[in-house]
């Protein structure tokens, strides 16, 4: 009999209550008692909704970050905030993001706001942790309150509850040692906190214990895969079974490890490391149990499950009772429950699952394996006729554009001249003063922008009046541009709710859903768009709001795009074919736009690629094909212009030490990059590269409401001058100014014109 099992649960809720239960608590409009409350009821209905399997997660639910819960379990805090009094629950907001409550703050005579915990990126997905800090005397002591709170909560709603912790080398390796001390001389007092820890739950009747690993899907060195020996062969006299869980990719030189670690079940994903189960079989001891994720826990598909079936049968024979089945990795990275969405294309939803529905695909396939595929025909036909529809649809197969990606080649990534040449052609036409100005794009979307934009989604206001209100806006950036002094203008995306959804909407190829948020940091959720067919422009999708942008000045106008990088990035993309195909589409999609703006007389174009990072693979052998791909799409759909349109990009981040090549091979003209926060040491990257074309590091650090003065940016410019030559500097903020206020925004500005100028006269 295979055993059924979920490895974590979305938290925020079908209608994201937990987001709005956090963000009413903090502004003190409601109780601890309240948001307590909230946290409890999502518990139960979540557990409810998992009551089919045979073991549902307990620990997965939290109220900001499992890995801040981590922390807290192991008693290990950032000294800044070891001095705390008041609530537990407040303390762990003020790590989280650096204060709690207005409530709790203004009580707090002890203990106000202090610097928020530093957040990255959880592996390869969107989500964000709080990274645990280190010194060479951290020390641990256990807390196991919030566990045994939700265990017991879980017992009393008689759920077959399996604990959720992170495992021991995981939590070491994606922590950072504050004072550049070796983390893994930690492991052994780690390691007794975690002894005690399990200890604590045998204690409480709990059989197993997933222990998430997911270092164990990237390279490891000799010495921590030595530190996963050395972690389990200390906790294998536990009296609880240890389930280590790996997901998000392949165990690859791991694999042998993995399989021999002294523990009672090893849980792999069988999506993206499904090749390797077989060979997995061999190596695994007989007394093992052996987890497979076989629905994907990432993306927003139906599982093919007669195709699984086909799979799986074989190897439920092998493995008899030691086989357990689950989706490959937490469900957090999924939205909800696909039955809310009532205004998606019923042909497109025919062919989706969400966390709800992906468990429900893992009972029938579990039922299949046990009982036969009899017990679930009806489910598995219905199953069968939605993946035969997909792959038929013309919906998503438009030969069109296949044969438009057949003639894809290198050839339409290249710009006639190179750079040299172009900048000479550029500068004499745009005339443009030494360090010019410019900004990101985005000019602050005020209340009255959103409300207008909401009002025509809704249908209460018309076509011709939204225009004529986004006109104004338009106006009203240009003329505020122009009385600045900034060099090259902006129109502001006043009318662009989000960089990519705004792409997506005009694109063929895309759908939309209303409640499909995916948590991305504590309270803040993301909804990706639904990349599901081949991506056609039907017509342009920014030329007539650009045009009328540069209509209303004399100074050059950007034609502002978002790159298929990062529309990709972004998006939940398709299963059935690889990303770099979907990519090029996009590519294809975006370069159009980009010639048509050309052909609208629009001098300089920028195309956005803030996710070109992110989508850098977890090992980074895999790298260097995912840069290759995602380079030459940029340059699909920058480089068909003429040598006199200068192409602009920007990124949001800084660093690029391991991707300035890549980043140099996109041959933009201009490159915008955020680097207020590092004083300008993270242009290192380009000096040693000898980056050849011109940058703007940004100067002004949107992310926050301080105005920077002119001293500063000039401070900040010299020592950008000082890696980079002069004629090739620019002078920018680091991002758009969207999420800022007209107030804050038009004095930084000033100074940085200001900044600009006393630059040029010294
Ligand atoms: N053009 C976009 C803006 O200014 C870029 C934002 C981004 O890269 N995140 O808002
Ligand atoms: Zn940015």
């Amino acid at each position: 009999m295979a055993i059924t099992h979920n490895l974590g649960f979305p938290r925020i809720g079908a209608k994201r209550e937990l987001k709005f239960a956090l963000e009413a608590y903090w502004k003190g409009q409601s109780s601890l008692d309240a948001l307590t409350q909230v946290g409890k009821d999502l518990r139960q209905r979540h557990w409810a909704q998992q009551s089919a399997l045979d073991f549902a997660p307990v620990g997965d639910f939290s109220f900001y970050d499992q890995v801040l819960d981590m922390s807290f379990t192991l008693g290990h805090l950032p000294a800044r905030v070891k001095d705390f009094h008041g609530d537990a629950l407040d303390n762990y907001f003020r790590v989280a993001r650096g204060r709690s409550s207005a409530a709790a703050e203004a009580h707090a005579a002890c203990c106000g706001g202090v610097a928020a915990g530093e957040m990255t990126k959880w592996f390869d997905t969107n989500y964000h942790y709080i990274v645990p800090e280190f010194t060479a005397t951290t020390q641990f002591t256990l807390d196991a309150s919030r566990l045994l709170e939700q265990l017991a909560e879980a017992q009393l709603q008689g759920v077959q509850a399996k604990p959720v912790i992170i495992g021991p080398v995981t939590y070491l390796a994606i922590g950072k040692a504050k004072d550049g001390s070796n983390k893994l001389a930690l492991l052994p007092a780690l390691l007794q906190v975690y002894t005690a820890l399990l200890e604590t739950l045998a204690a409480q009747g709990v059989s197993w214990v997933q222990v998430d690993e997911p270092m164990l899907v990237t390279e490891l060195d000799a010495e921590w895969q030595h530190a996963f020996n050395l972690a389990y062969h200390q906790l294998k006299s536990s009296r609880v079974k240890l389930m280590v869980a790996t997901y998000f990719g392949q165990l690859a030189d791991n694999q042998y490890l993995a399989a021999n670690l002294p523990v009672a079940g090893l849980h792999v994903d069988a999506i993206n490391a499904r090749q390797e189960v077989l060979p997995l079989l061999a190596m695994l001891p007989a007394h093992k149990v052996l987890s497979l994720g076989v629905i994907n826990g990432r993306n927003i598909w139906k599982t093919d499950l007669t195709a699984t079936l086909d799979w799986l049968e074989p190897i439920a024979e092998r493995l008899g009772d030691r086989l357990w089945l689950a989706p490959s990795c937490s469900l957090l990275h999924v939205p909800v429950d696909l039955q809310s969405e009532v205004a998606l294309d019923s042909e497109v939803k025919s062919w989706l699952a969400f966390a709800t529905q992906k468990l429900e695909e893992l009972q029938t396939l579990a039922l299949a394996v046990n009982q036969g595929r009899d017990a679930v025909k009806a489910a598995l036909a219905t199953n069968l006729a939605a993946m035969v529809a997909r792959r038929g649809s013309q919906r998503v197969h438009n030969p069109a554009v296949k044969a438009a990606l057949q003639t894809c080649t290198p050839v339409l990534g290249q710009r006639q001249q190179p750079y040299a040449v172009r900048s000479a052609k550029q500068a004499a036409l745009l005339k443009l003063p030494k360090y010019p100005t410019t900004t990101i794009g985005s000019f602050p979307q005020t209340a009255a922008i959103r409300q207008a934009r909401s009002q025509f989604k809704a249908g209460t206001l018309n076509l011709a009046t939204y225009e004529s209100a986004m006109r104004a806006e338009i106006d009203r950036c240009v003329r505020e541009q122009e009385s600045l002094g900034l060099d090259v203008l902006v129109h502001g995306e006043a009318e662009r709710n989000d960089m990519v959804e705004y792409f997506g909407e005009q694109l063929e190829g895309y759908a939309f859903s209303q409640y499909g948020w995916v948590q991305s940091y504590g309270s803040r959720c993301v909804k990706p768009p639904i990349l599901f067919g081949d991506i056609r422009r039907p017509q342009a999708m920014t030329v007539a709001w650009t045009n009328y942008a540069q209509s209303r000045t004399t100074k050059p106008m950007k034609g502002m795009l978002t790159g298929p990088v990062t529309i990709l990035n972004w998006s939940f993309v398709r299963d059935d074919q690889p990303r770099s195909v979907s990519c090029y589409q996009l590519a294809l999609a975006i370069r159009e736009e980009v010639l048509d703006l050309e052909k609208a007389g629009i001098q300089i174009i920028q195309i956005d690629e803030a996710a070109l990072r992110e989508g850098l693979p977890l090992r980074q052998s895999a790298w260097k094909d995912y840069l290759q791909w995602a380079v030459a799409s940029f340059r699909i759909a920058a480089n068909g212009v003429q040598d006199t349109t200068q192409i602009h990009t920007h990124m949001c981040y800084s660093e690029f030490n391991d991707i300035i090549a890549a980043i140099a091979d996109m041959d933009a003209d201009v490159i915008t990059i955020e680097t207020a926060r590092s004083d300008m040491e993270l242009l290192d990257a380009f000096e040693h590269f000898n980056y050849p074309n011109d940058i703007g590091p940004g100067v002004y650090d949107i992310h926050s409401p301080n105005i920077p003065t002119q001293q500063h940016m000039v401070q900040l410019m010299q020592k950008a001058a000082e890696r980079i030559p002069a004629e090739r500097l620019w002078v920018n903020p680091d991002c758009g100014l969207k999420t800022r206020q007209w107030e804050e925004v038009l004095p930084a500005l000033r100074n940085m014109v200001a900044a600009a100028h006393a630059l040029r006269a010294a």
